[in-house]
């Protein structure tokens, strides 16, 4: 089992005008590995985004070590950082955030533009990605044309392609109907395992405990493991 990303001792608290600074995070250890789907889980407000955050280099923790692939985050230059998160990380939210007037294969150049490729060589990627999701029958589709779960689908192919190896997912499902859920749910560990990527979702969504390998908890500060149903699968 190949490890992606670490994060060790990862303290963070916000400073909170007139009142008493609020503590997300105390001294918090979460582990990603290559072909193994992490989930995330805790109530609203515990600190799973900004956990996620800092796992994906986008804030830097107040104490603890975040290292990707062996490199310590911190002693990277921010266009050093940049340059890893737009080569090595995907990212998925609630909202699929697709431009409207681009159809489904454009949204995926992108995201393939920001990590350098272009031309024939990144549609060629692009159609790839979006094959991986199961959607690339719709790939001259406009947003406007497609439903909630395809527009996700098309989300992660663009998070995906140029095979970026880590993949953050904030709350996909949340705006799904069950269905649709479940088969984003579904399709991530396919994903995952197929392609052998590292995937971190935060997700209130109990289903994907059934999926995933790895289960994770935060509650005031801390973080504890939670039994899946996906592990020895
Ligand atoms: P979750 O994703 O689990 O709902 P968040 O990580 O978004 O939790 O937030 C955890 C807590 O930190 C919340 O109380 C939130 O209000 C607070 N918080 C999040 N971001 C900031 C910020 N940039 N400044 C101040 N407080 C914040
Ligand atoms: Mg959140």
């Amino acid at each position: 089992m190949s490890l992606a990303l670490a994060c060790r001792g990862i303290s963070k608290r916000y400073a909170a005008s007139g009142t008493s600074p609020l503590t997300v995070l105390r001294d918090v250890d979460l582990t990603l590995h290559f072909g193994r789907l992490s989930v995330l889980m805790g109530p609203s407000g515990s600190g799973k985004t900004t956990l996620m955050r800092i796992a994906s280099c986008i804030a830097a923790p107040d104490a603890g070590e975040v290292t990707v692939m062996g490199r310590t985050v911190a002693a990277l230059s921010p266009k050093e950082r940049a340059r890893l998160r737009a080569r090595h990380f995907g990212f998925a939210f609630q909202e699929p955030r697709l431009f409207d007037a681009l159809t489904a294969i454009e949204n995926v150049l992108v995201g393939l533009a920001i990590s350098g490729h272009v031309g024939a060589d990144a549609t060629r990627r692009a159609e790839q990605a979006l094959a991986m999701t199961d959607i690339v029958d719709r790939a001259t589709s406009y947003p406007r044309e497609l439903s909630g779960g395809q527009k996700q689908r098309v989300a992660l192919a663009r998070a995906l392609a140029g095979e970026r190896g880590i993949l953050f997912c904030d709350e996909p499902t949340a705006s799904l109907d069950a269905a649709a859920a479940r088969d984003i749910a579904a399709l991530l560990r396919r994903l995952v395992e197929s392609h052998g990527c590292a995937a971190l979702i935060v997700s209130h969504d109990r289903r994907f405990l059934s999926v995933a390998h790895e289960g994770f908890s935060l509650q005031d500060g801390r973080l504890a493991a939670l039994d899946t149903e996906g592990a020895g699968a």
